[in-house]
């Protein structure tokens, strides 16, 4: 078959290395600003206060009220601080929660965004915005919502906890491993989920025992980088429909509940697909679901949904909510058969495929 595709490059401003965030200034001159918004969760304030000493005559003040989810009150409270004090830009130093809080002010005012990640989410390179009001969450896309500047500096993520290194690492590999499948997938986003997966697989176990290795955290970052990426560029499929059902309905944490889901959802899926999750199953092991489960069990990730604190009863929910809104995957299914996927991730069974 002759190719066939359609790729588009994202406009963002991508900085790596040790260090790299002593540059932040600069990068908020040449965006032609002067006076920057830190933002950080209450957990990070001291970091981002410490940012904003370093940002010194471009740093307009701090918010360090950032929550998973990106609660429409908190961007609200973050606003009226970004006018209090005049801003011009933003600069969220943190997780994915904090990237968010960043991302909605842009949607709602277009101020220009640098990003610092601390995890491996891969929020901060994608057109993606998931905000709650009133306990719904919805998703947003818009070219307002891409941060125009993301620093990748491994000197800060050396204090990721080994628990959350494993699950964020493994919420990116979730990207890349359906960007895999995607309907709109094209060669680069093929090379570059194939590459994030590489990168973090060679990661997470070196973390798992030396968490301040810079180059393991330098690898770490960098696959998470790629896998974001996909996740901005193309279609997700089952894995992320499942995933945000059970963290938007039952409240499950986020990381945690990708790291459970991903050799189920992927083992599912490649019993349809197996040569377009070829790169996974060459990476992991002879099948790409039992792989997944082999390394997730490797690095200690959860393995149970029960351990995350879902009930057994809520799994027919859970099911029934997954497969409300018919969408595209390589697998049709029905409702019986992501119920019983969700009694594998439940009971943490190795998948077959
Ligand atoms: P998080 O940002 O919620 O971080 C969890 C906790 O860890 C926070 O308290 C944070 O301050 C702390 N933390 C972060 N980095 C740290 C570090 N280096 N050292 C010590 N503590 C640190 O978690 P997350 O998994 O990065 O982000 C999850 C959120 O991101 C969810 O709301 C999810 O929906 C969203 N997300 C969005 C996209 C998108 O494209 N829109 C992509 C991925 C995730």
């Amino acid at each position: 078959m002759t190719r066939q595709f359609t790729y588009s490059g994202s406009p963002a401003h991508i900085v790596f290395g040790n260090g790299a965030s002593a540059e932040v200034g600069a990068w908020v001159e040449r965006l032609g600003c002067k006076r920057a918004l830190v933002l950080s969760t209450p957990h990070q304030a001291a970091d981002g206060e410490a940012l904003a000493d370093r940002l010194g005559r471009f740093a307009a003040g701090t918010f360090s009220g950032a929550a998973m989810h990106t609660p429409v009150d908190v961007t609200e409270a973050a606003m009226r601080k970004a006018t209090e004090v005049n801003a011009d830009c933003v600069v969220a130093l943190g997780g994915g929660s904090t990237t968010g809080l960043g991302k909605a002010i842009a949607y709602r005012t277009d101020l220009p965004q640098i990003v610092i990640p601390t995890t491996y989410a891969g929020s901060e390179v994608t057109p993606i915005l998931g905000q709650t009001e009133n306990g719904v969450k919805t998703t947003v896309r818009d070219a307002k919502i891409l941060p125009e500047v993301v620093i990748y500096d491994p000197g800060l993520t050396t204090g990721l906890p080994v628990a959350m290194s494993v699950t964020s690492g493994l919420n990116a590999m979730a990207h890349a491993a359906e960007a895999l499948y995607a309907q709109d997938r094209n060669p680069v986003s093929t090379l570059m989920a194939t590459e994030g997966l590489r990168a973090l697989k060679a990661a997470l176990p070196i973390l798992t025992g030396e968490p301040r290795n810079l180059e393991a955290r330098g690898d770490a970052l960098y696959g998470a980088w790629l896998c974001g990426t996909v996740l901005g560029a193309v279609g997700m499929a089952l894995h992320h429909k499942i995933c945000h059902t059970l963290g938007g309905s039952f409240d499950m944490p986020h990381a945690e509940t990708h790291a459970v889901m991903l050799p189920h959802t992927i083992g599912f899926n490649a019993a349809a697909v197996p040569e377009l999750l070829e790169p996974v199953a060459v990476l992991f092991g002879d099948g790409a679901g039992s792989g997944l489960h082999d390394f997730a069990s490797s690095v200690g990730a959860p393995l149970t949904l029960r351990e995350l604190g879902l009930k057994q009863g809520d799994l027919d929910r859970a099911a029934g909510i997954a497969t409300q809104n018919p969408y595209w995957n390589p697998r049709p299914f029905d409702r019986a058969a992501i119920r019983a996927l969700l009694q594998d991730a439940w009971e943490g069974r190795r998948p077959q495929d």
